[in-house]
């Protein structure tokens, strides 16, 4: 089977691990501290890690000061995750539209959902196309508005020869098992804003005012004040050790994952009933491969076909909107009319590229055939 997603975990990883566990110290220390610094030399600015990349949505709309009675505009198009991060907070998520060619939020739409209570945008950075980030920074200045970057799918992605995460507002990464790096599970906010900063690093260990400090000297803080809600949303040892491996290995996957999406966008361009969405992979270390199918072609049946001839493929994402939960959300036409079209094509480091030209060529077969 050649699975949709997967971990790359090597040896290097088991023996990162093994020595936190022979150490026998498993919480919130070194390793963690370790981590921390070491994306901070790569985005060169201040990274606060997280047991999760929706506890570092929810911390840093918190920080933010944002909450009950809040607005937020986020694209309908994302993982569950943003959403729920935004509601855990008791902010109210309000839906966005998306453009159709990008499958990023459309800065338009946003702009009629603007009330007096829009307190943030959190642009979702779908496979690790970023879009407009000009456009977005105007937008939030005009609007005296936060931006937080859901970044979730954009580790390594740069705009304009910066790295996302080195500049702008908020950045919140994920590094859950299939992510572009992982640490098993977890997440980080990074800004420049130190407020903010220090914030996340309280609420993550329960609100514990200066815990972080103590915990990375082994110790830990027994007197002490909490001035707000908190969280246990720290990040452990185990999980920095495995992180911090993953840091150093992070070329070699970025550039295998841009190879085989630049393989995928040759070989599909020559079908006619498969759309590719364009992103510039000489920028773009992509997280997911998704593709548009006409419309004369059933998704069900092509995900039924693949799966029988052992490949495995996903829907990323069923809208928001449209959930039980935050179904308070108007109907968003492009969204709507989209997202039954397309589908996730297998995309990690452990693939070759005789994969790609595998899927392609069964791709090819069923829209010859049963169309
Ligand atoms: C993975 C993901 C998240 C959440 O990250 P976790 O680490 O799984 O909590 C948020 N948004 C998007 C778009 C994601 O893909």
């Amino acid at each position: 089977m050649i699975k949709l997603s997967k971990s790359d975990i090597g040896i290097h990883e088991i023996l990162a691990v093994f020595k936190v566990l022979k150490k026998a110290y498993l919480g919130m220390g070194l390793e963690v501290q370790l981590f921390e610094s070491n994306l901070k030399k790569i985005f060169k600015r201040e990274v606060v890690c997280v047991s999760s990349g929706t506890a570092a949505l929810q911390l840093a709309i918190e920080s933010c000061d944002i909450g009950i009675g809040d607005e937020i505009l986020v694209p309908s198009f994302t993982y569950v995750a943003t959403f729920q991060a935004i509601s855990a907070t008791g902010a109210k998520p309000i839906s966005c539209d998306i453009n159709p060619n990008t499958l990023l939020i459309d800065l338009n739409d946003a702009e009629k959902k603007l009330t007096k209570k829009t307190k943030a945008i959190i642009p979702v950075y779908f496979t690790g196309g970023v879009g407009e980030i000009d456009k977005t920074h105007e937008f939030a200045l005009r609007n005296n508005i936060r931006i937080i970057e859901d970044a979730a799918h954009a580790f390594g992605t740069k705009f304009k020869n910066k790295l996302i995460g080195s500049f702008g507002d908020i950045t919140c990464f994920s590094f859950d098992g299939i992510k572009n790096i992982t640490s098993g599970e977890g997440g980080c906010v990074i800004t420049n804003d130190s407020s903010i900063i220090e914030k996340v690093k309280n609420k993550r260990l329960l609100g514990v005012l200066n815990d972080t400090e103590n915990r990375f000297v082994g110790k830990r803080s027994w007197e002490f004040d909490v001035k707000y809600q908190g969280w246990r949303y720290h990040m452990s040892n185990i999980m920095a050790a495995i992180g911090i491996t993953q840091l150093k290995r992070f070329s070699g996957f970025a550039k295998k994952r841009k190879q085989l999406a630049k393989l995928y966008d040759e070989l599909l361009y020559k079908n006619k009933f498969i759309d590719t969405f364009y992103r510039n992979y000489d920028d773009v270390v992509p997280h997911i491969y998704v593709i548009k199918v006409s419309s004369k072609i059933n998704r069900d049946s092509l995900r039924d076909f693949l799966l029988e001839n052992k490949i495995e493929t996903g829907y990323h994402y069923f809208p928001n909107h449209l959930l039980s939960k935050y179904s308070h959300n108007k109907e968003l036409l492009a969204t709507e009319s989209i997202y039954k079209r397309l589908i996730s094509l297998p995309l990690h480091t452990r693939m070759k590229k005789k994969d790609i030209y595998y899927i392609v060529k069964k791709i090819d077969v069923f829209t010859k055939t049963r169309i």
